[in-house]
């Protein structure tokens, strides 16, 4: 048995999702690894029982532990409080989790020999870096329904001293957003000078570490003071403390205009670090996802300035696979970037405690996972798009066995 040390901060979830979580501990990691884990439910009824408490528990025992690693989990809309029974449409756990580490989503795609992206193109994978604070995710939403004003307020606290636009005036500053004639929707949102920049930090320490080509996208030709910002902050910090590291280290560091990007990019050779905010990153993690394989083969960390590290998967509780669960069928669904969270976080564990049994125990079941498939043994998400397609694909189940025994075997 390997020992562990210290805790990591685990955190459950919901459908499918929750399904592979159970079975890649009970199939994978216990047999092998005494697992020590401050356990957290953030499953929908518990979030529900709890007010939501665990969620903010959790995020504190990461920062705690130094380590976490999380299964996906629902995020409530109008449906889910049915289906649940929900006191209130509570926030998505990864936002409340991101705001609180205030940290960078890295996520990476698991690539594998004999799955060729969907962009001939791309030889490498790219990495999208996911700012994890503020934008619409953190935004403040109301309905309009009559006609009427909108206006966009900030009132300075007493004492501080407003350098507005005239400089002079202390009293704060409000403009129109809208003068609605008809029913309509609103939205504010947010971000901080400081989150911009540990989130500049991150990625530009990132690109110095892994040695690869950094990207920046943002829209400041429409968004002229909010996006314009990130780019200053952004730009700034590179210039001034990282551009000789760069060259250095033969890398580049690029920034463009967010629809520019994805046309580079889509016409790019990959094996970039591309830096997006919040949104962007939403939406073009899980594009590069497809273009490499499935979903369930995108892995993702979320890093702090202060360096703890979250591990999860890209995929959310693939309710569709779940419902098919549920009716005794065997649904596609590929637990590999849940493994990779689990063998993350280990790893993770591994080097901060100076446990190295731990580490080389999730480098090997990484390597058995992406040799199995590239043997031809994954499940049907994958075999659909690798050059075995034609082959029957195995569950989820049969594929963490064969993780499992080629493991106990080479022990
Ligand atoms: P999803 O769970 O990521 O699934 C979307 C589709 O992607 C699936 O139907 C499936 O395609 C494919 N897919 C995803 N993971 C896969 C895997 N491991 N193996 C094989 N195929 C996989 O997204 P969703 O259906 O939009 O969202 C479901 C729930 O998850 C929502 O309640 C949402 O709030 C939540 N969510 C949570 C997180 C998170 O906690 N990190 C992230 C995203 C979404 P096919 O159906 O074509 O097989
Ligand atoms: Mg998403």
């Amino acid at each position: 048995m390997i020992r562990m040390s210290n805790p990591l901060a685990e955190m459950d979830g919901d459908e499918m999702a929750r399904v592979l979580w159970w079975m890649i501990k009970e199939i994978v990691i216990t047999p092998f690894v005494d697992l020590r884990t401050e356990y957290y439910d953030l499953g929908m009824e518990n979030r529900e029982r709890t007010g939501d408490r665990v969620t903010h528990d959790a995020a504190r025992a990461v920062r705690r532990l130094g380590v976490g690693v999380k299964s996906a989990t629902i995020t409530p809309n109008a449906q889910r409080v049915e289906e649940f029974g929900l006191s209130r449409m509570w926030p998505s756990p990864n936002a409340t989790i991101r705001s609180m580490l205030d940290g960078t989503v890295f996520r990476q795609p698991i690539t594998f020999a004999c799955v060729k992206p969907l962009i001939p193109t791309w030889k490498e994978p790219i990495t999208v870096a996911r700012h994890a604070y503020g934008d619409i995710y953190k935004g403040v939403e109301m309905k309009v329904p009559c006609k009427g004003e909108a206006r966009l307020t900030f009132k300075p606290d007493p004492g501080e001293v407003w350098g507005g636009p005239d400089g002079t005036a202390d009293a704060g500053a409000s403009m129109e957003v809208h003068r609605f004639g008809s029913p309509g929707v609103l939205l504010a949102m947010h971000n901080l000078d400081e989150s911009i920049a540990g989130f500049a930090k991150s990625c530009l320490e990132y690109a110095l570490d892994q040695g690869r080509d950094l990207w920046f996208s943002t829209k400041d030709t429409i968004s002229k003071v909010y996006d314009h910002n990130f780019k200053d902050i952004f730009l700034g910090m590179y210039e001034d403390s990282y551009k000789g590291r760069f060259a250095d280290r033969g890398i580049s560091f690029k920034y463009s205009l967010i629809d520019d990007m994805v046309a580079q990019a889509v016409k790019s050779r990959g094996g970039f670090i591309w830096a997006c905010k919040n949104y962007d990153g939403d939406v073009m993690s899980d594009m590069v996802a497809a273009v490499y394989g499935s979903l369930g083969t995108m892995a993702s960390v979320l890093v702090s300035p202060e360096g703890h590290y979250e591990y999860e998967a890209a995929h959310g509780t693939v309710t569709r696979h779940y419902r098919l669960h549920l009716q005794g069928g065997k649904p596609p669904t590929n637990p590999i970037a849940s493994l990779f969270t689990w063998t993350g976080g280990l790893r993770r564990r591994g080097e901060l405690d100076g446990t190295p049994e731990l580490s080389e125990f999730a480098d090997a079941v990484e390597g058995i996972a992406v040799g199995l498939v590239e043997s031809g043994v994954m499940t049907g998400d994958l075999m659909g798009i690798s050059d075995y397609r034609g082959r029957p694909g195995v569950t989820a189940e049969e594929f963490l066995v064969k993780v499992r025994d080629a493991y106990a075997s080479s022990v």
